[in-house]
């Protein structure tokens, strides 16, 4: 087998800079490529991937890895990475935006806010537009524009013999549909994608935080308060064992959005720190994105929350937490849902559990290697917990240990799946540990 068959920058063991490329994000993750091919254009993927059928070597698609298992690498496989496919063009007559599968979120703000657009990604910069709009995309403004993969428009993919292919609602709507919701990985490789984007001036950032005394309080406020919240505003928030925090984005005044939120400034034990501002959109992505500290190790997964949950089910949650390991590096985490991703159907693309009210992560990070039982086995055990009381798992938050994972992260759109990986991947070429069966 040579390596001198694959076209774009190729990395292997022999290569100094492949101890540190070959990490993901997830430090906890610890694999060993046979190589990494970073693509320029199509035809290096479509090289890479003949390479790979005619060498019978697996392969894997990397974009940011921020995979939380580490689906974008393995050991003595090829990772087909297109992070320096990354050019983004925008076009303000139609306003729709040209992204190549290599660019990164804090890439993207930047760009499209140069042209006055904003964009409803994802929190943290150094994610891929990849794993996020194929997995769907949660972010701070997806109550009110929908997840990321709803504004997709269409993609270019180069498929299991190497060939491109346009997809959109008329061109492979099947795949199209597949792609939206259950893309990460299974059915090809990404060149580019077409979105929908909006403009932007000024958005209110909210940024609350408290003490850790009334996070009873302020679990089942939050379960209260989403059922009518107005859709212009989207939350992520969490608690461990000492503190609580809220950041939000909201479409509209710090006037109205205090008043929104007039019941949690209410609750007791808000901190000096916390503020609620009018700023111009692009200030307020850098300040939620400056929170991202260097990678770590960590596990981390989160389920669909449809139902209220009792007092007692927050009693026990809260427990647990206290009950953790560490100081405060294990959180129960609550990302807003609703709005607009719920006005359409399950089965409109394969994002499916569409009318969740919001998704309860469970989140544990550590420095040293020896201590990933303690937070693995903490996951593991409010995973236990929450199970029951929840529905169905989000893709881009995945866990390896999940039973029937297929279910879990597409529900009654599963089947329907496995027949689109029939028709483009019938010998499961893009094949990893939760990929869907042909
Ligand atoms: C710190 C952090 C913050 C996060 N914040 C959010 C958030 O705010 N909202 C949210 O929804 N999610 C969030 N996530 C989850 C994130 O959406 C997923 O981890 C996502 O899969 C990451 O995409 P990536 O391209 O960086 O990762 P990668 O590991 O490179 O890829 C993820 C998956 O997509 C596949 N893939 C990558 N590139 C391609 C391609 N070109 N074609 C086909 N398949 C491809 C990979 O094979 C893999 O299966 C966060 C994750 C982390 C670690």
């Amino acid at each position: 087998m040579s390596f001198n068959e694959l076209t774009g920058k190729v990395i292997t063991p022999s290569d100094k800079e492949y101890d540190i490329l070959r990490l993901e994000y997830n430090l906890a993750i610890n694999k060993f490529p046979l190589a990494i091919v970073y693509c320029y254009d199509y035809v290096d993927v479509s090289n890479a991937i003949k390479w790979c059928r005619r060498n019978h070597v697996r392969l894997r698609i990397r974009n940011g890895g921020h995979n939380y298992e580490g689906y974008s690498t393995g050991t003595g496989i090829l990772i087909i990475d297109t992070l320096y496919m990354n050019k983004i063009d925008i076009d303000t007559e139609q306003n729709i935006a040209k992204i190549q599968s290599g660019a990164l979120l804090g890439n993207i703000y930047s760009k499209l806010w140069d042209q006055g657009y904003g964009f409803y990604g994802g929190t943290c910069p150094s994610v891929g537009i990849s794993g996020l709009v194929l997995g769907g995309g949660i972010g701070l403004s997806c109550r009110n524009f929908g997840l990321v993969t709803d504004n997709l428009l269409e993609l270019q993919i180069v498929d299991e013999s190497g060939k491109l292919l346009t997809v959109n609602r008329n061109i492979n709507p099947e795949l199209f549909w597949a792609c939206r919701g259950a893309g990460g990985g299974n059915f090809g490789v990404v060149i580019c994608y077409t979105f929908k984007v909006y403009k932007v001036d000024k958005i209110t950032l909210i940024q609350l935080r408290w003490d850790g005394s009334s996070r009873d309080k302020f679990f089942d406020l939050w379960q209260r308060w989403l059922k009518t919240a107005p859709i212009k505003i989207s939350c992520f928030s969490g608690f461990n064992k000492n503190s609580i925090y809220l950041n939000g984005f909201f479409y509209g005044s710090k006037s109205e959005a205090e008043k929104i939120l007039e019941k949690f400034l209410l609750l007791p034990g808000l901190l000096d720190d916390s503020s609620i501002e009018h700023v111009p959109f692009i200030d307020a992505v850098g300040a939620i994105g400056s929170f991202y500290g260097p990678p770590n190790r960590f596990k981390a997964t989160g389920r669909f929350v449809y139902r209220t949950l009792t007092k007692g089910n927050i009693k026990n949650l809260i427990e647990y937490v206290d009950m953790s390991p560490g100081e405060d590096s294990c959180y129960i985490r609550l990302y807003s849902l609703g709005g607009k991703i719920k006005n359409l159907p399950n089965n409109y693309s394969a994002y499916y559990y569409r009318s969740a009210k919001y998704i309860i992560g469970i989140t544990a990070d550590w420095e040293k290697d020896e201590n990933a039982k303690l937070y693995t086995s903490w996951v593991e055990e409010v995973f236990k917990y929450v199970k029951p009381l929840t529905d169905g798992c989000y893709v881009n938050f995945p866990y390896a240990e999940l039973k029937n994972y297929g279910y879990a992260y597409y529900g009654g759109n599963y089947h329907d799946l496995k027949k689109v990986k029939r028709t483009y991947d019938p010998n499961d070429i893009f094949k990893f540990q939760q990929s869907i069966k042909p």
